[in-house]
């Protein structure tokens, strides 16, 4: 298909038109994954750029290497390295945000035709750029761990799988954290099924309880000699600010060369001047108080939205408490009908959240919602959750 075929027949980002009525009067939004924008570090960022561009050499203003500022990826490197074992900045591509590390895994990985296997609900802006791949996209059975191994392994002995795209901590959409044992079982499945793994990995700093999070999957990888390929993406919008668009990707020595040739392709190389204010931020021991406090204040919010939920919503839906991230995912004790107008029950109700078909891949879901706790604040969570009942009882009635 051409490109401006595959242009027809792409959908824009419902989540991003969802935006639009989120500016509406007295709408409470726990639709977008925005950052709360009381924790968005503007006076760390303002001091850092100023730093960043201090030296009289004029080089911090001139193109630079396609894979990224060495100080940069050392930085990250070493900012990662508890989570991902030792890595050189040789190893690291610098990335335009992690959106653009899933692109370029996937134009790198998936010609036309090729299978990708996500969960049964994932992230929409990934399907997207698998789709205008023209990959096929296979949703694989999930739990609340994540994606079911023995799944996975069936997909596999039905059709070559090439890739495998997982966000297994505090995942969009469903939040879940998945376990240590089924991290092992999936790497073994995707080792036996020679698919590349691509592991996206924006929210493992926003865990309520730190220690909480299981090692990557990049990590016990390595640990365990387990042989699967992993490409690991890293995103500094979730901790610092989605505007600095700065991210990075580990990857195989082949496959890290591909990716850098679509990068040249694509933009030749990220901003300098950001990736200069990001190692200013990772210097010094800033980040770690700012992260205390990130996961401070979004368990306080998770917890909030949780709670109003129970007292609103617990005979209409079911969701597990969130353990860290910013989404909670409801299943509805119901199904909405297929036709059912959310647009309209929003303005009417003055409450937005994202429906489940934005996450399968066939837009069929007709029994799940997401919900973000990040962006309102603790008292508009409790109003917002009084109105989401009102939405679903509502769609819920007619169904
Ligand atoms: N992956 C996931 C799972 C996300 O939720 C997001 C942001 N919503 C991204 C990638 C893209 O983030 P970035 O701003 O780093 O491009």
């Amino acid at each position: 298909m051409s490109v401006r075929a595959l242009f027809a027949k792409a959908q824009g980002s419902a989540i991003r038109e969802l935006g639009l009525l989120a500016q509406e009067p007295d709408m409470v939004s726990l639709a977008g994954g925005m950052p709360d924008p009381a924790l968005l570090p503007l006076a760390p960022v303002r001091e850092a750029y100023a730093r960043a561009l201090a030296s009289d050499n004029p080089s911090v203003l001139q193109y630079g290497p396609t894979d990224g500022l060495p100080a940069c990826k050392e930085a990250i490197a070493g900012f990662l390295a508890t989570h991902l074992g030792p890595h050189g900045p040789e190893d690291w591509v610098i990335t335009t945000g992690s959106q653009q590390g899933i692109d370029l895994a996937a134009r790198t990985l998936l010609d036309a035709g090729d299978t990708v296997a996500v969960e049964a609900h994932a992230y929409p802006a990934a399907l997207q750029a698998f789709r205008f791949c023209e990959a096929r996209i296979a949703g694989v059975a999930a739990d609340e761990q994540g994606m079911l191994p023995q799944a996975l392994a069936d997909l596999a002995g039905r059709q070559r799988v090439k890739a495998i795209y997982l966000v297994p901590t505090y995942g969009n959409p469903t939040g879940a954290l998945m376990g240590t044992q089924r991290r092992i079982e999936l790497l073994k499945a995707a080792a036996s099924a020679g698919a590349v793994l691509i592991e996206d990995d924006p929210y493992r700093c926003l865990g309520f309880d730190e220690a909480a999070a299981p090692p990557t999957l990049h990590q016990l990888n390595e640990e365990h000699r387990l042989g699967a390929q992993v490409v690991y993406l890293t995103s500094f919008s979730k901790t610092i600010a989605p505007a600095l668009r700065v991210g990075a990707l580990l990857a195989p020595p082949a496959l890290r060369r591909a990716v850098v040739l679509a990068k040249q392709a694509a933009d030749i190389h990220s901003g300098l001047v950001d990736q200069g204010v990001l190692v200013q931020l990772l210097r010094g021991d800033w980040l770690a108080g700012h992260l205390a406090a990130l996961r401070r204040h979004y368990a306080t919010k998770g917890q909030a939205l949780h709670a109003a939920l129970q007292t609103h919503a617990a005979d209409l839906m079911s969701w597990q408490p969130p353990r860290g991230g910013m989404f909670i995912w409801g299943t509805l004790r119901g199904k909405a009908p297929a036709g059912t107008d959310w647009k309209a029950l929003f303005r009417e109700h003055r409450v937005l959240f994202v429906p489940g078909r934005e996450f399968s891949a066939d837009g069929s879901d007709a029994g799940h919602l997401r919900l973000s706790f990040a962006h309102p604040s603790v008292e508009r969570l409790h109003t917002g959750a009084q109105r989401l009942a009102r939405v679903l009882r509502q769609a819920l009635r007619t169904a």
